[in-house]
């Protein structure tokens, strides 16, 4: 059981609303901890994808991520997605 504050090990973070792509440290969480948001820790769903990568987001904290399968998950933040961008992932209010 992974508990809600289970991010806060993260001590170098990247900037939750950037588009930069995540620190060593929170990819090694994400690693740790597969399919959980960097963030806050609840579970991400799965939205658009192609061939290398897939789109997704954190419906608690609604923070957005590109998983790129083809650099060994190299991840890039996306920001904090608006409602309209949540549709994609079956998630809107
Ligand atoms: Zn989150």
């Amino acid at each position: 059981m992974i508990r809600k504050n289970s991010h806060v090990k993260i001590t170098n973070r990247s900037d939750t609303k950037s588009h930069d792509t995540i620190t060593s440290e929170e990819a090694n969480w994400m690693a740790m901890n597969w399919g959980r948001c960097p963030d806050c820790g609840q579970r991400l769903l799965g939205g658009p994808k192609d061939r290398n990568s897939q789109n997704v987001l954190c419906e608690d904290c609604s923070s957005e991520y590109n998983i790129c399968s083809m650099t060994m998950g190299l991840t890039n933040r996306l920001g904090k997605a608006s409602d309209d961008r949540k549709i994609f992932y079956g998630a809107a209010k």
